[in-house]
């Protein structure tokens, strides 16, 4: 995730950055309006962080001439009054959420989450695939080549996971976060369970396994083979 921030105000600007760079975000700082124009056409920013109260070049004047040259990047915007009016102007001008200044860091990365999740659904394919391995998000249907898997609501959830970071090591913590709530998740073993009964169901009958174990870590879902002892 790479972040812009536009903010005059340089001891917030480090705040901020300082503190989504430790959430592992990669961010660039830049002061003013016009600069924000640059540098947000330069670099392909997955959010931008947008301060109201700019020298020169206000936020508002840099949300609405960004969507005028048609960036879609979301634009949380900063604004030092909590009014009506100026939320209302400020979503007006084309930005996707607002937080009033002074904030706690703590809820600026729950809004970024938020707004990146949203994002990331709007643009994204319904269908997952790996290999033969497909599953529709709209319809819930899930396919290893020609043939129909049928799944438990759980166990399409698990794969779900898997599914939308392919290649990538996912922590039993991880998948179950996404999948049980707090009670549940706490029992160590299920998500072994599941991987059980999901291997039974996608691997046993192909040559090509998909679901791998990787020790000590979690699981991956990869069309690659390796050897697993
Ligand atoms: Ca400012």
């Amino acid at each position: 995730m790479r972040v812009l921030i536009v903010e005059d105000e340089r001891k917030i600007s480090a705040y901020v950055k300082r503190g989504l760079e430790e959430q592992g975000y990669a961010v660039d700082a830049v002061y003013s309006g016009r600069d924000a124009l640059d540098w947000a056409e330069a670099a392909p920013y997955d959010l931008i962080l947008l301060d109201i109260l700019l020298p020169e070049l206000d936020g508002l004047g840099v949300c609405r001439e960004l969507r005028r040259r048609g960036l879609r990047t979301p634009i949380l915007m900063l604004t030092a009054r909590d009014t009506v009016d100026d939320r209302v102007t400020g979503l007006d001008a084309g930005a996707d959420d607002y937080l009033v200044k002074p904030f706690a860091l703590k809820e600026l990365l729950a809004r970024l989450r938020a707004l990146t999740r949203r994002t990331a659904d709007a643009t994204r394919s319904p269908v997952l695939q790996v290999a033969d391995l497909s599953m529709d998000t709209l319809t819930h249907r899930v396919k290893r080549g020609d043939k129909t898997i049928e799944l438990t609501a759980k166990e399409y959830a698990v794969l779900e996971c898997l599914l939308r970071e392919p290649e990538r090591v996912l922590t039993r913590t991880v998948i179950a976060e996404h999948v049980w709530n707090y009670d549940v998740f706490n029992q160590s073993n299920v998500v072994d369970v599941y991987i059980r009964n999901l291997r039974r169901k996608i691997d046993d009958d192909h040559p090509v396994k998909l679901i791998h174990t990787v020790r000590g870590a979690g699981y991956r879902l990869s069309a690659v083979q390796e050897v697993e002892p």
